[in-house]
């Protein structure tokens, strides 16, 4: 359910772990097939260089999926996530897991999905969100709705959303170098 702008910028504040599902919240949900199965995903320039802000100014970024596949892997690699949890058909559980393995609570999370399969973590995260083009039961369990679409820097925006909420967005722009 959206909530005011003042309740939104109080679970930003609160927000110390970043969570976001893959397929169609860091891409645009596409799955580009070959004969011996998936083989490449699309990754959004700008999203990724907001993960990267965002580490740099202390807010750490994890991605959790029910799929399974090496290009995530890479990904995560390349942009030092603290986190890259692959494989969870239940993904509320999960993200239980996942926020206590990095020494938070679910209710410290912001969690991105676009799916029904991320209804469970979206319910239990302190800010959930979602990219524009989310399904409508995903839309209608949210605080907040992205305007720009998965893997189109839906996931760019609710870093900015976070880090400005929480005053660390021009250290986060220093933090990219001169
Ligand atoms: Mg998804």
């Amino acid at each position: 359910m959206l909530v005011t702008p003042a309740e939104l910028a109080e679970r930003a504040q609160r927000v110390k772990l970043m969570v976001f599902d893959v397929d169609g919240v860091l891409t645009d949900g596409g799955l580009y097939y070959g004969p011996t199965g998936e083989v490449m995903k699309r990754f959004d320039v700008h999203d990724g260089h907001g993960l990267v802000m965002a580490r740099l100014v202390g807010l750490p970024a994890a991605v959790l999926t029910a799929r399974k596949s090496e290009m995530v892997e890479v990904r995560g690699r390349e942009l030092k996530l603290a986190a890259v949890v692959q494989g969870k058909k239940e993904k509320g559980p999960a993200l239980e897991e996942l926020a206590q393995s990095l020494g938070f609570s679910p209710a410290e999370c912001a969690y991105m999905g676009d799916d029904t399969n991320d209804l469970a973590p979206l319910k239990r995260a302190g800010l959930a969100a979602c990219p524009a083009d989310a399904m409508p039961e995903v839309r209608d369990a949210v605080h907040w709705v992205a305007t720009r679409t998965g893997g189109h820097g839906a996931a760019r925006e609710l870093v900015e959303l976070v880090l400005r909420a929480q005053g660390k967005w021009d250290a986060a722009l220093e933090a990219m170098g001169p």
